[in-house]
């Protein structure tokens, strides 16, 4: 949907204040916004008149969905509807804050001003006060103590947008607006860690554990590619290309260059995490590249596959090493093909590049190895790749990637122990590390 057409919110009558005045216009100079990116100083305005803040003022941060219509209204100027403003700038004098940021009106239209401020806008969220989440279905949802409220949130709108996962993650106190059950006028500003989130699955519902769950792997460091992909699987961006920067600033890569290609951005990503499950390798989709660095790692973050279990706190041990020389490196059980293996797999996927190179490997079988998940972790989908050297020493296999199959489930690929050739089923190997031509 493109939300840049919506009719901007109005507020009008939630608060006795602005009763009776009459709805207008609030035209905010947004050319002072770009001196101030420049200068490094507040795009934050002022609860009571259209000034920028100071450094110094304590402000609040608006998180919230254009499909809401609290986004910039359809004419795309910087006039917001005032009863709107005065909305956000109730919730900010609640809590003793005198200002306000909020992307209508804090990210200018000038497009290089416009793409620093994009740039850099998840800050305005870790130096704020307060973050304010607002949705409109969570704001007409009344309060409650039994969990739903929690639960009400991650299917919310609010929890299906790629950015509102970084600006939650960037967060330091974290308060979400619902209505009052009392029938107060003013909606109810719940703070996220202490009364929204179950603190412990005894004293909670299941779903309420669940939605918990969710909804904290975004509120500590991202240290793995599987939370990462976890956290971002679910969710929509309007540019695709959107989802990688998102994915750099979530997981916190230093200098990390967020005009480079998308590739460049996702080797950043995975080479700063420093490791990756194994079922991420079990993709059916086009690589990188076609040998070398990087040839097992999918063209885009998001083709990688996602382990939707949340929170198995087992990735950590078992989880392959990504090595600064784009290999990746770990344990795999893993055995010769033979004869009759040919017969009984294919490709994974439905793509016919991927699909290709696994036929074409194919007609050389003697050549491959057949690589499975450790513990048996990923049904009939093994990885079939290219052996190219062994180094005994070091018990390690240095292999070129080819592609994910499918396994009949009939074929010796499943059993245990496919020690065909090696004298140790669990080898260490490393995937990618060289050209090889
Ligand atoms: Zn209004």
């Amino acid at each position: 949907m493109d939300s840049s057409n919506l009719i901007q919110l109005h507020k009008c009558g939630a608060y006795p204040i602005i009763e009776g005045t009459g709805c207008h216009q609030m035209f905010f100079p947004v050319e002072l916004l770009e001196t101030a990116l420049q200068n490094g100083e507040s795009t934050a305005w002022m609860c009571d008149t259209p000034v920028l803040s100071g450094s110094g003022d304590p402000y609040i941060a608006i998180t919230h969905v254009w499909s809401d219509g609290t986004g910039m209204g359809a004419d795309n100027t910087h006039t917001v509807n005032a009863c709107l403003f005065q909305y956000f700038a109730k919730l900010g004098n609640r809590l003793n804050c005198n200002a306000l940021w909020w992307d209508a009106i804090s990210v200018p239209k000038e497009p290089k001003a416009r793409r620093l401020a994009l740039n850099n806008m998840h800050e305005n969220y870790a130096n704020a006060e307060y973050t304010i989440i607002h949705d409109t279905y969570l704001v007409n949802f009344p309060w409650s103590d039994d969990g739903s409220p929690c639960i009400a949130m991650i299917l919310s709108t609010w929890f299906t947008r790629g950015w509102t996962a970084l600006e939650l993650f960037m967060s330091k106190k974290v308060l979400v607006l619902f209505k009052d059950p009392a029938g107060g006028c003013e909606p109810l500003m719940k703070d996220l860690d202490d009364e929204i989130l179950a603190q412990s699955p005894a004293t909670s519902s299941p779903a309420h554990w669940l939605a918990t769950t969710l909804i904290r792997r975004l509120r500590r460091p991202i240290d793995n590619v599987g939370d990462l992909l976890a956290a971002l699987s679910t969710r929509s961006t309007s540019w695709v290309r959107d989802r990688t920067i998102i994915s750099a600033l979530l997981a916190q890569v230093p200098d990390c260059d967020l005009a480079a290609g998308e590739s460049i951005i996702a080797t950043q990503v995975l080479g700063h995490l420093g490791q990756i499950p194994h079922n991420c390798l079990f993709h059916g989709k086009p690589t990188m590249r076609d040998s070398g660095p990087w040839s097992w790692c999918p063209a885009t973050l998001h083709d990688m596959p996602v382990d939707t279990a949340p929170d198995l706190g087992d990735s950590g041990d078992d989880s392959l090493k990504i090595k600064g020389d784009g290999s990746v490196e770990g344990k795999w059980r893993c055995r010769k093909l033979d004869a009759d293996d040919v017969a009984n797999m294919k490709p994974y996927g439905d793509n016919l590049a991927a699909a290709m190179k696994i036929e074409s490997a194919l007609g050389r079988w003697e050549g491959c190895l057949l690589l499975r998940h450790p513990r048996d972790g990923q049904g009939n989908l093994a990885l079939l790749v290219w052996l190219t050297s062994i180094n005994l020493e070091a018990g390690m296999l240095e292999c070129r990637y080819i592609g994910t199959v499918v396994v009949a489930s009939s074929s010796t690929a499943l059993r245990e122990g496919m020690v065909h050739g090696f004298s140790n089923p669990m080898w260490s190997v490393r995937i990618g590390g060289k050209v090889y031509n």
